[in-house]
């Protein structure tokens, strides 16, 4: 264990010497006639290139009632077109020896395929020719959406956790879409209708809402004139709907929600506090430039390593707990969350956890952070993005994301320069701002009366019909 650790050391030194000397992703950017635009990462140390289409709808566009609709439409996405039938694409990646996926989120939808690079131009025609060519019937679409449901059954519905934090999330974003489920809710699933999933993607699919992220062994100049004969054909869509969000509204209480499942094995205690994301403020309120930076490694000090006062306090002195961690996330197009998890010891009661993290923020809040623990969360970050973006496929993602929650390409790298600027006096002026009382959202969840210690229960959790064999 010693000896990994100090390699790693040795390395984050290493690659921090690298950074000084100005290390950023490289990049071109351009956009077709038809509203369409294409990020290209070159990256020539092997011959493959991840090709992604990134689309700016996701669970946060869906409507009360027609909850899930991205997510249903990116399984229809796979259901073909009259020139490449249903199966077909997966064929013919398969066959080029690719691999591809996709994912919804609240604020994308995207589809990628990691190819030879060679096969480039038959990825551009398979995707471009379903940008606008899906053939839906009534006898593709039904099967499907089953599909869908018996999902939700084997995913959330069979999870006590996961069914728990819908349910909190759903209060803790009282007017904001984030509340929603990105599967949807069971019975808008059985509502869904094949003319819902058309109206979505005919609204939503189009040249000019979206992106092409490119990350590969080629460059803008090749990769011009290949778009012009597929992408570049796909014609505008003028009735495209453009984002708008709901403002979730400012709170004066705090929310605390405790639950039991008997399907809970280990108790979970988690706290949401609402924060600024890089591209929106609280309720609503203007994104301060750096603010996200800085919770970031406030995230890492307060819990992101075995370091952190959260683990030191928790684990190692308080043990009370098997873990204690931090974590923020700032690329969302609404607010975000700033969060703190707790996984208690086998023994320890819940309302131990509470007031033993209420010391740890109060210490922070009071005394601020340190230059010793400033100076090691960018140290330690500063070497995680450059591990993360050494591979393609993540940095494919980064850009993505940070495309389709609102940014530019032009802010992509900024991070580095407000990480270098940051000071201790900004940590402890966010850590202000979001670890307040108001903003916070407490979730518990316990298998047995036993181990909630004082506290009651206040939250029922809807009953989900078995969907497996009960043992
Ligand atoms: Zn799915």
């Amino acid at each position: 264990m010693g000896g990994l650790k100090g390699l790693a050391m040795m390395m984050v030194a290493m690659l921090t010497t690298g950074l000084e000397k100005g290390w950023a992703m490289q990049f071109d950017e351009f956009t077709l006639d038809n509203g369409l635009r294409v990020v290209v990462v070159p990256d020539t140390r092997v011959p493959v290139v991840t090709h992604s289409v990134w689309y700016n709808v996701g669970a946060m566009d869906e409507k009360p009632g027609k909850t899930g609709l991205a997510h249903m439409t990116e399984h229809l996405m796979f259901k073909g077109t009259p020139r490449y039938p249903a199966g077909e694409m997966d064929k013919i990646v398969q066959r080029k020896g690719g691999v591809q996926n996709a994912f919804t989120s609240y604020d994308f939808t995207a589809y990628f395929q990691k190819v030879p690079v060679g096969e480039l131009p038959t990825m551009l025609d398979l995707e471009s020719d379903r940008m606008v060519n899906l053939h839906l019937t009534d006898e593709i679409f039904q099967p499907e959406r089953k599909v869908v449901a018996e999902e939700r059954k084997l995913t959330t519905d069979s999870d006590p956790s996961d069914r728990f934090f819908e349910q909190v999330l759903r209060r803790h974003y009282s007017a904001h879409t984030y509340g929603h489920p990105i599967i949807g809710w069971g019975e808008d699933i059985a509502g869904y209708t094949k003319d819902d999933a058309l109206d979505w993607y005919r609204t939503h699919y189009a040249p000019n809402n979206a992106t092409l992220v490119m990350v590969g062994d080629m460059n803008a100049a090749q990769l011009k004139p290949l778009l012009e004969t597929t992408y570049g054909r796909v014609a505008r869509v003028d009735h495209v709907v453009s984002r708008t969000q709901t403002v979730e509204p400012a709170r004066t209480k705090p929310l605390e929600f405790v639950a039991m499942d008997a399907q809970v094995k280990v108790p979970v205690w988690h706290t949401l506090y609402r924060a600024p994301s890089a591209f929106q403020g609280v309720a609503g309120a203007a994104v301060k430039d750096g603010d996200a930076t800085a919770l970031w490694v406030l995230a890492e000090i307060l819990g992101g390593s075995d370091t952190s006062r959260l683990h030191k306090a928790l684990v190692l002195d308080g043990q009370l707990a098997d873990e204690a961690t931090s974590s923020y996330d700032a690329v969302r197009a609404g607010e975000t969350t700033f969060d703190i998890s707790v996984q208690p010891k086998d023994g320890v009661t819940l309302d131990r956890i509470g007031p033993a993290v209420a010391k740890v923020l109060a210490m922070l809040l009071a005394d601020g952070v340190t230059d010793a623990e400033l100076k090691r969360a960018k140290t330690t970050l500063l070497a995680d993005e450059t591990y993360a973006r050494d591979d393609s496929f993540t940095s494919m993602y980064r850009v993505g994301m940070w495309l389709t929650a609102g940014g530019d390409m032009a802010d992509f790298n900024r991070w580095q320069d407000e990480l270098a600027a940051l000071t201790t006096a900004d940590v402890n002026r966010v850590a202000k701002l979001v670890l307040a009382e108001q903003g916070r959202t407490l979730a518990i969840l316990v298998g047995k009366k036993a181990q909630l210690g004082a506290l009651q229960v206040n939250l029922t959790l809807p009953t989900v019909a078995a969907t497996t064999t009960a043992h």
